[in-house]
């Protein structure tokens, strides 16, 4: 068989697999509640990011769509919303209005669609991240299984210290007592007890979107020092060195509870995101299994290099294949070169909205196919392999990584 054939044969096969999440961010119940329009849809999706509005003209429309059509979140955000709703016809200025109308008409009808949506492009398990309310399932706990969000643990200094979303963790969590260690105790004893109680599969960290991720120094008397006092009383730098203390009890949580911890890297605050900052965290916790997200883009070369050297770091394709679909093929096929292990390399869709999901999962369904077909072609995979390994980057490898995000049937 040539290329062609074998991208034919594996897109068929890879078409009918389903579909592990290790990452989402799906929205509660309520927010569909509202009319589910396709500029509302878009606004919720990563093509907002672009920056481009579409307006209310034929003409705005037509302009908006020139500018971001070529992007690939918006090229399989069309894909997934045309699949998920059963239309043909790709999103023009003159069919805007009818698409639209459409999709809002298929939610009102059925208010359980965004869930059902993710269900029929394959999905059987996703892992949320509700960083508005870290831990949830949205009510779902069949589809969703909860990552606990530890950042905002890391604004506690102080009774009325909150996150940049405004979250404070000793209202929110109850916290109330005088000394740091005491503070990491409850953190720890409120982690633990949601952890018993099936609610935390992983931990997450995305710290990447409000400062470097530069955590290596652990300093006990610099969080001492920073503990108590107001966000405007301490420095950029005491300020770091209080998150960075309790980033390292999460490191050591993470290991004690046996569950994974997702750190972002990459984009985000693009100074301080290389992953490489993380190498002193890699060696210093070899217990913990770390997750690096977003194949570190656009530091693609250094993710494989800290999966190539370290057994605690596995390598996620997660938001990768939206984020660009080539570079995608690219990261994916290093990271099989080089992973100590191809059961590390797990995948996520990273959204808020179904459709998106849905468009996400043809994207990863996509760069498995291309990847695989061009390593057949290169002599670097046989055929008869390439099922298995598919398999395990679509759902198996997930299970494989996150065992406690299993359901349970
Ligand atoms: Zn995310």
């Amino acid at each position: 068989m040539n290329n062609h054939d074998n991208f034919d044969s594996l897109t068929r096969d890879i078409h009918d697999m389903p579909v592990f999440s290790d990452h989402e961010h799906h929205l509660p119940d309520e927010s569909f509640r509202q009319p589910v329009t396709l500029s509302a849809l878009l606004d919720q999706s990563y093509v907002g990011w672009l920056g481009y509005s579409p307006g209310d003209t034929p003409e705005s429309r037509a302009e908006y769509l020139d500018h971001v059509r070529h992007n690939t979140y918006y090229v399989w955000f069309e894909r997934g919303l045309l699949a998920a709703h059963g239309l043909n016809t790709p999103v023009t200025a003159d069919n805007w209005d009818t698409v639209s109308d459409t999709i809002a008409a298929a939610h009102a009808e059925d208010p359980d669609l965004h869930l059902n949506i993710l269900r029929q492009a394959g999905y059987e398990r996703l892992i949320l991240d509700t960083y508005w309310n870290p831990g949830d399932d949205d009510g779902h706990p069949d589809l969703f299984a909860p990552t606990f969000r530890i950042d905002k643990f890391m604004y506690g200094h102080h009774s009325e210290a909150k996150d940049r979303d405004g979250f404070n963790p000793w209202e929110n969590y109850g916290f109330s007592g005088n000394t740091l260690d005491e503070y990491v105790e409850f953190m720890r004893a409120y982690i633990k007890e949601r952890h018993d109680a099936g609610k935390v599969v992983a931990f997450k960290n995305a710290e990447a979107y409000r400062r470097p991720i530069t955590y290596a120094e652990d300093n006990r008397e610099a969080a001492l020092e920073a503990f108590g006092k107001h966000r405007e009383a301490l420095n950029e730098g005491q300020w770091i060195l209080f998150g960075n203390y309790i980033f390292h009890r999460c490191c050591e949580l993470a290991a004690e509870l046996d569950v994974p911890f997702q750190l972002h890297s990459g984009l985000a605050q693009i100074s301080g995101s290389d992953p490489s900052h993380l190498v002193p965290i890699l060696e210093k916790y070899p217990q913990t299994r770390f997750v690096l997200f977003h194949a570190g883009y656009p530091w693609i070369h250094t993710i494989a290099g800290l999966a190539h050297n370290y057994r605690n770091a596995c390598p996620s394709m997660t938001w990768m294949p939206t984020i660009s679909s080539t570079a995608a093929v690219r990261a994916l096929n290093e990271f099989l070169d080089v992973a100590q292990s191809a059961r590390t390399i797990t995948w996520g869709s990273d959204c808020w909205v179904s459709e998106e999901s849905v468009g996400a999962v043809m994207a990863w369904r996509w760069v498995v196919a291309r990847t695989l077909a061009d390593r057949v072609d290169m002599g670097l995979l046989r055929l008869r392999d390439a099922g298995r390994l598919a398999e395990g980057l679509m759902y198996d490898n997930n299970r494989h990584v996150y065992p406690k995000a299993v359901a349970v049937s």
